[in-house]
Order: C-alpha cells, then sequence, then structure tokens
C-alpha cells in the first residue's frame, strides 16, 4: 500500500474544506470497500478523510412520511431500525442480504452507494480495464463476464453495479442529498449513479469534494408493500447475479393501485423498470399478459456476452416470484 496521511475533522465544513484543497483525498466511513482497493493497489488516494467523527450523520428519522437516513449510519442499524422494518421492509431486507454480520456493523450506508464493482479485471491491476485505467482497454468483453451486466453496457465496460440497497432505494423513489463546494444538493437516487458510455470511471454524479449527508424516501402503501429478492449463487453472503426491487399498492379485490420495480446485478447502476406502474395497474400480479409484458420491459434491450446470459431467464422469473410473493403478504395482512 503506498503511504497516505490521515485526518479526523470534527466537523462537515471542516471536512468539506480538507476535501475541496486535496481534490485527490477520500473520505473515509466504514473502509470496508476502500481500505481493501488501497491494499490490492487499485486506488490510492495520498489522503483519507475520516468522516466518522463528524456529529448528526449517523441519524435515522422517519417523520411526515418519510424516513431520512444519515450517511454514515450503519447498514446493521438501518436494516434493524423499527420504521424501516415496518414501513419500508424492503429496504430493511436489502440491507440485511447484503455481505455479513460484521461487514454490515462497520459499513455506511453512503459508501454502500459508493462500493466499486466486482469484475475481477478491475481489482487486478495486472489487467486491462477502462474503469480503473482509461483508456487500458477491458479485460471482461472477451473474458471472464459471468458475474457482469446485460444492460446499459458500453463498448468500453461491461461491469455491474454490486449493490443491494440502492436498487430498493431507486424502486421506492428515493433521494440521496449531497453537501460540497458547490453548496447542498438533493439528487434523485435514480440519476445518482450513471452508465459506462465512454467514461466508465465516472460511477456517479459526485462532484469533486462533495460528500453524500443523507438519503430519503418517501414512507406509504408502496414502501409498506416492498420487497427485496436476491438471487445469487449461495445464501451465506454473496453478490446478487440478479436481484428484484418491487413495491406494489394492492386493492382488496388484489389487483394492483400502483407498482414499482427496479432491478440489480444487470446494469452499471440500479435499473429502473418505469413501465411496472403502467403495465401493473389494474392487473393481478398472477394476470400472465400483464406480467408476460412487464418482463419484456424489464429485459429489453439486454446484450448478454459468453458467459451471463442466463442473467436474463433469471430477471424474469424473479420478477415474477416477487410480485407473487406481495400479493401472498398483502393476501395475509387483509385477510
Ligand atoms: C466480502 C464483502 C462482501 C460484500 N457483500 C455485499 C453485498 O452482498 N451487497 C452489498 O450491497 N454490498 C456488499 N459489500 C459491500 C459493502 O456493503 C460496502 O463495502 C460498504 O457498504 C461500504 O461502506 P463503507 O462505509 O465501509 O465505505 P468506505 O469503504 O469507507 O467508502 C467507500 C467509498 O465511498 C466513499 N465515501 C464513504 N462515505 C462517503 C460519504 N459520506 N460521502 C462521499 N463519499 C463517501 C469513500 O471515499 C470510498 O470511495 C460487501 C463487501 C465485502 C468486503
Ligand atoms: S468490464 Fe469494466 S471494470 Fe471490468 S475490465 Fe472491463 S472496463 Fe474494467
Amino acid at each position: 500500500m503506498q503511504p497516505f496521511s490521515y485526518v479526523e475533522p470534527r466537523s462537515r465544513a471542516e471536512a468539506l474544506r480538507l476535501a475541496q484543497a486535496y481534490p485527490e483525498a477520500r473520505f473515509l466511513a466504514g473502509g470496508t470497500t476502500l481500505v481493501d482497493l488501497m491494499k490490492s493497489g487499485v486506488v490510492h488516494p495520498p489522503m483519507l478523510i475520516d468522516v466518522n467523527r463528524i456529529g448528526g450523520l449517523d441519524e435515522i428519522e422517519a417523520a411526515e412520511g418519510s424516513l431520512r437516513l444519515g450517511a454514515l449510519a450503519r447498514m446493521s442499524d438501518a436494516a434493524s431500525h423499527e420504521a424501516v422494518r415496518t414501513q419500508a421492509p424492503g429496504l430493511s431486507e436489502s440491507l440485511l442480504f447484503a455481505a455479513s454480520g460484521q461487514l454490515r456493523n462497520m459499513a455506511s450506508l453512503g459508501g454502500n452507494l459508493l462500493q466499486r464493482t466486482r469484475c475481477l479485471y478491475f481489482r487486478d491491476r495486472h489487467f486491462p480495464c477502462n474503469k480503473r485505467a482509461p483508456g487500458s482497454g477491458c479485460g471482461a468483453i472477451d473474458g471472464e463476464n459471468r458475474a457482469l451486466a446485460v444492460l446499459g453496457t458500453s463498448a468500453a465496460c461491461i461491469a455491474n453495479y454490486p449493490g443491494d440497497f440502492a436498487i430498493m432505494l431507486v424502486a421506492l423513489d428515493g433521494t440521496v442529498y449531497l453537501d460540497g463546494p458547490a453548496g447542498e444538493r438533493a439528487v434523485p437516487a435514480a440519476t445518482f449513479h450513471r452508465l459506462p458510455a465512454d467514461t466508465p470511471h465516472i460511477e456517479t454524479v459526485l462532484a469533486p469534494g462533495e460528500m453524500i449527508t443523507a438519503i430519503s424516501l418517501p414512507l406509504g402503501a408502496l414502501s409498506r408493500q416492498s420487497r427485496y429478492l436476491k438471487v445469487r449463487d449461495r445464501s451465506s453472503y454473496e453478490y446478487a447475479s440478479v436481484s428484484v426491487a418491487a413495491a406494489a399498492d394492492f386493492a382488496p379485490d388484489g389487483t394492483i393501485r400502483d407498482a414499482r420495480l427496479a432491478l440489480g446485478g444487470l446494469a452499471a447502476k440500479p435499473w429502473p423498470v418505469t413501465e411496472a406502474a403502467l403495465l401493473l395497474a389494474g392487473r393481478r400480479p398472477d394476470d400472465p399478459v400483464a406480467m408476460g409484458r412487464l418482463m419484456d420491459a424489464a429485459v429489453d434491450g439486454a446484450r448478454p456476452r459468453s458467459g451471463n446470459a442466463y442473467k436474463v431467464p433469471q430477471a424474469r422469473s424473479a420478477i415474477r416470484r416477487a410480485f407473487a410473493t406481495l400479493a401472498r403478504r398483502s393476501a395475509r395482512s387483509v385477510a
């Protein structure tokens, strides 16, 4: 690991001032992504700005139909928070099904949004990778790509975004709050991550020196009937090959009034399926025509590579399962 300096600011203003003065510096939260990448020589920031001693960034509050999660709230604290479990169960699931208990105790929500791809070539600096070393090529396109993306890829990069929490956040119309040199701003979670195009090294809309301060989402009928279904190679702890963040508001007769859907594991960013509300409104989740149209819309434009064509049928069946489970849960809560 290359030498670096380490600073522990006590206020947000001080942290932002340091980030502006040292543009190559990185914020350190739980360190479960950043330190790994530093040890393997993938990133080498000259300075770490440890934000853990800044007060007020780890709070979790539910009020007036909205849930607000501080960027430094730990994954385990958010997953087990009563308001999250009862009013946004899919969000709690997306956190609980991620990583391991020890990691969830360390890892912050802000850091979770900013985790990097698990593409093998990105994490091994002996291979070409346009994301790690722009212009060097992509080892995965004609190489090992079983875990990588089938949607939104480019000729420069086919990496996928590996996280879980952001998928549910997008499905539930979440917002990410930022603070930086240009002041505070709010960004819809759906536009926070970027597709690779010809600049795969730029993964989010975060500007240099900007910090994530909080995350919010509306609480209501959709969040209360949300579900995160994660399909993975093993159930102990593993990244998703495909994941489905689904939410549905059911009428008493079992038809869907409103719905949301986002997919994980398939693209460089959480993949919202914006057609879900329109295609499912007034339909039952066991309506094969409506569900067929939704599954078609979800994987429209998919471009599988040599090793990952299995993700397309896997995503289709996971979507059906997620809405079927929501329907069963809703019927149970009415009974
Ligand atoms: C073995 C293993 C298995 C895992 N499995 C899963 C999984 O199944 N699902 C899943 O979703 N995740 C998984 N993860 C990823 C894990 O959830 C992330 O490493 C973690 O959430 C990152 O949070 P952190 O606080 O440790 O971030 P850090 O490592 O501290 O930071 C990560 C990045 O975010 C930046 N950063 C951190 N906080 C802020 C902020 N407030 N503002 C601006 N920038 C910031 C840092 O500079 C750094 O670039 C796994 C990780 C490991 C090691
Ligand atoms: S898919 Fe992206 S991250 Fe993986 S080697 Fe290619 S450029 Fe790098």
